[in-house]
């Protein structure tokens, strides 16, 4: 039987890599997320996709064995990284035949998994978070060519595209590839951060070339980084409170699956774990006295504690090692789901996304993260059953 989809999927594209008469195609879901379809015409019910959805089953994962703190001291390295640069410093201990696979944003601002050969200018395109989900396209077939001819292939990825390409590769262990996976609280709806994006450009008269999350500046306070860069013909702005941003550090914006994430917890996926060191000050307040971001780092296999170690002799980088507990303080996904409260809140906003105009998004994004809306919480009061004739009746005009 082909795969069924549930709120449970991922969108991690492990099916349709692994269907051999490519009958699953993707398409967007109501919220803006990529979900699997199935031509059922095409299907030889061969079962190959039901045995390798994380909708069912999980690949090993493991405890850390080594916590790390880490800064790269190349300022230029560290500007153009989320945190401290640890995806950058990790990737720079592999010779240039290597092959690295992660999001890149593509020319019309979808970010997509790509591979480049090497550490050159291509490499720049995988650095920094870009906070929406990424299309896998094809890359877990093209991996397992390039580790069967005997490449060495660095992946990274959130917890479940790490985890859906360890279950596309099957029981084959492959010594040459490593796994990066970066601490993940959700990932953003692709379409309401193309929605947001055309309503800025409306707005400006203008046409959007770059964008980037994660912008970092000095301020008399200390370190901004939470900036969103929207770089068009003419301008270059960097918004500080940019509110998809906002709405997607809330959990507001996040895929249903990342409510109930089978990876917020303590065991790890990948051979590596990158993500923010929260709390660096009171964590660390006499070792830590400049204003530069660091990253977390957790070695959780055998070959990802060989890689870091070998970081700590570079003079380029800042490795120390600490407690898995300093490591992860503050950082939840790394150790405990989300509550409640996150999982309301998200689908109370996903409700009244479904009845809105794409050129509304803004208002109710606006609603939802400036002010506690009133419009909102009016539309909380009204019953469940009232709320589906509401909707009814708004997207009737929506069509006229
Ligand atoms: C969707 C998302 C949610 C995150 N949530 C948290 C969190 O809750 N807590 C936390 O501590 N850290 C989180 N991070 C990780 C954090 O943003 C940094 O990536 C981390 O601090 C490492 O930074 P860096 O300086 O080493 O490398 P960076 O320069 O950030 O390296 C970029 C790496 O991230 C990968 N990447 C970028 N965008 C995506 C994407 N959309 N999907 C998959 N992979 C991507 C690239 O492939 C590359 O490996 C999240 C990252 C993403 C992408
Ligand atoms: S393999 Fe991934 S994309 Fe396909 S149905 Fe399962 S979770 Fe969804
Ligand atoms: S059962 Fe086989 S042919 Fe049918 S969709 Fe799944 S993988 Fe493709
Ligand atoms: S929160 Fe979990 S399910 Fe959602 S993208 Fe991250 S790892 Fe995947």
């Amino acid at each position: 039987m082909p795969i069924k989809v549930t709120e449970k999927c991922v969108g991690c594209f492990a099916c349709t890599n692994i269907c051999p008469t490519k009958c699953i195609n993707m398409a967007l879901n109501d919220e803006g997320f990529i979900v699997p379809e199935v031509d059922f015409t095409k299907c030889v019910n061969c079962d190959k996709c039901t045995e390798t959805c994380l909708q069912q089953k999980l690949p090993s994962m493991n405890v850390p064995i080594k916590s790390y703190r880490l800064l790269h001291k190349n300022k230029e390295i560290w500007n153009k990284s989320t945190s401290g640069g640890a995806f950058s410093a990790i990737c720079s201990s592999f010779n240039d035949d290597t092959y690295f696979c992660g999001a890149s944003f593509d020319e019309n601002l979808e970010v997509k998994h790509i591979i480049v050969k090497g550490y050159g200018n291509d490499f720049n395109k995988l650095l920094k978070s870009k906070y929406v989900q990424s299309n896998i396209g094809s890359v877990f077939t093209e991996i397992k060519k390039l580790l069967l001819s005997d490449n060495t292939v660095i992946f990274s990825g959130t917890p479940c595209q790490v985890a859906a390409l360890k279950l596309y590769l099957g029981c084959i262990k492959y010594d040459n590839l490593y796994c990066i996976d970066v601490a993940c609280h959700g990932v953003g709806s692709p379409k309401i951060l193309k929605q947001h994006l055309m309503t800025i450009e409306n707005k400006n008269k203008t046409k959007i070339n770059k964008i980037g999350f994660r912008e970092k500046r000095f301020t008399l306070s200390g370190l901004e980084d939470y900036g969103f860069l929207i770089e068009s013909d003419n301008k270059k702005v960097i918004d500080y409170s940019d509110i998809y941003t906002k709405a997607f550090h809330n959990g507001i914006v996040i895929r249903s699956s990342c409510l109930d994430c089978q990876f917020h917890k303590k065991e790890r996926v990948g051979d590596i774990t990158i993500a923010d060191l929260k709390g660096m000050y009171e964590t660390f307040p006499k070792e830590i006295k400049d204003k530069f971001n660091r990253s977390a780092v957790f070695a959780n296999t055998k070959k990802g504690v060989e890689i870091v170690e070998r970081l700590k002799q570079e003079k380029d980088i800042e490795c120390i090692e600490c407690t898995f507990g300093q490591a992860s303080k503050n950082n939840s996904p790394l150790y405990e789901k989300h509550n409640q409260k996150i999982s309301d809140r998200r689908n109370q906003f996903f409700d009244m996304y479904k009845t809105l105009r794409d050129d509304d998004v803004d208002t109710l994004l606006n609603n939802y993260i400036n002010k506690e809306s009133i419009i909102l919480k009016i539309w909380l009061k009204i019953p469940e059953k009232q709320r589906v004739i509401v909707k009814k009746i708004l997207r009737k005009g929506d069509s006229k």
